[in-house]
């Protein structure tokens, strides 16, 4: 099932793309897609409905974020291959983690706003992966278990704030609108193997990225498990599971985004994001 969040920010509805693309209202039968309709008990019920008994929704809306009140938006560095030689960082022995702050989560065709003082904002395609029970110690084997579903990440940077100052990556990380999630929340079941999905981004119709899953130094049952023995993973918290090639920074010269750039990407049977960047509007907003 391909679950979405549409309307307004803020006052998004439930609801389901069905086998033909049309978009079915879900609110008659679930109150949101957050952790309590994440579990495989909540998944079943929605995969038993008729989807074509479901109201149709007529005017295209926007697509909110798929995913309502995330707890933790965890992140893996470094775990494409390719994307560790053109960091020039070492291959890393197991996962570097870090955390994004969930304030920086959006739906999949708002703006890309650059905060004030931002100099280097830069683009990351990734598999995000969302947890549907919880997880604490899983083994590699029964990890996928835990998975709700797929989705689309920009896991989007500022570089200076990243990797120029002092200590951890997460100022880079967590500036509002740098968490742009979806369309659409897979569910596993149609996902049949998490590591053949390709990825690709663009940035003014020049393609930057693209490049596939397969190529991920730790797939996804590994990172589940793994994080697992450092902190539970509960129903709603996102994985976003590294970039591939062809980011900004990597560019010769270093390329990053400014006002007025278009932003696309996707992934494979995941949706496509779009996304317009615009400096930020005065008075905090
Ligand atoms: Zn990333």
């Amino acid at each position: 099932v391909k679950l979405v969040r549409y309307g307004e920010s803020g006052c998004e509805r439930p609801g389901l793309i069905d086998a033909g693309g049309i978009l079915r209202d879900l609110s008659g039968h679930i109150a949101n897609i957050s952790a309590q309709s994440l579990s495989p008990k909540a998944l079943e019920r929605v995969r038993g409905l008729r989807a074509d008994e479901l109201p149709r929704v007529e005017k295209l809306p926007r697509y909110g974020p798929c995913v309502a009140a995330v707890g933790k938006f965890v992140c893996v560095g470094l775990n494409y291959i390719d994307h560790v030689r053109e960091a020039g960082a070492a291959v890393p022995k197991e996962p570097v983690l870090f955390m994004k702050a969930t304030s920086t989560i959006m739906g999949a065709t708002d703006s890309i706003v650059i905060p004030p003082g931002a100099t280097k904002v830069d683009w990351e395609v990734e598999l995000g992966v969302v947890i549907g029970s919880q997880a604490k110690n899983v083994s590699e084997r029964d990890a996928l278990d835990y998975v709700a579903g797929y989705m689309v990440v920009n896991d989007l940077s500022e570089r200076a704030w990243q990797l120029e100052g002092t200590g951890q990556w997460v100022k880079g990380k967590s500036a509002d609108t740098f968490g742009p999630i979806g369309p659409w929340l897979v569910t596993g079941d149609e996902i049949a193997d998490p590591q053949a999905l390709d990825l690709w981004l663009s940035v003014n119709g020049k393609v930057r990225q693209k490049s596939s899953t397969a190529q991920m130094i730790f797939p996804v049952a590994k990172l589940v498990s793994y994080i697992s023995t450092f902190m539970s993973l509960q129903p709603g918290d996102i994985i976003s599971t590294g970039t591939p090639p062809g980011v900004g920074m990597g560019a010769k010269p270093p390329t990053y985004l400014k006002s007025g750039d278009i932003v696309k990407l996707g992934g494979a049977g995941l949706g496509e994001q779009s996304h317009t960047v615009t400096a930020t509007v005065a008075n905090g907003s």
